[in-house]
């Protein structure tokens, strides 16, 4: 049985929100977190019963077009999302040098960067499950 445990963005990767008011890019390099998080904040504020998301060095990622608005869910970090269409984009730690954690889906190509984990499972909803074997954290990692 094999291990995928490193995922490595190979070349520039792009991405945006719903409306195109908001565009970025990450550089390439290693992709240091890749999982699904099913904690009540992400499905509230995504509206899905989970958000597959990744994180990189925080110089890694720039905004291209646009600038988010910013919620403070938690005491530590802002999600940012775009104003016009609500689309949720980023997990920013204030710590600076924490990585930067961006919703994978909003990639122009999300099958780039698989999940390798489930977090915050103890709040998944019931009637959501995903066709996968892998580890399934209570909490967060
Ligand atoms: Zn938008
Ligand atoms: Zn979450």
């Amino acid at each position: 049985m094999s291990c995928k445990n490193e995922i490595e963005l190979k070349s520039l990767a792009a991405g945006g929100c719903l409306c195109g008011a908001i565009r970025y890019r990450i550089a390439p390099g290693p992709v240091r977190e890749s999982g699904y998080c099913h904690c009540r904040t992400c499905q509230r504020q995504s509206g899905a019963p989970a958000v597959a998301f990744f994180a990189v060095a925080p110089g890694r990622f720039d905004y291209l077009k646009g600038s988010p608005a910013g919620l403070r869910a938690s005491d530590h970090a802002t999600r940012e999302f775009c104003s016009s269409c609500g689309t949720y984009l980023v997990f920013r730690e204030d710590d600076a040098a924490a990585t930067i954690a961006i919703n994978t889906a909003t990639l122009d190509e999300p099958a780039l960067i698989p999940p390798l984990y489930h977090i915050y499972h103890d709040s998944r909803i019931g009637w959501f499950e995903t066709a996968d074997d892998l580890p399934r954290h209570a909490r967060g990692l």
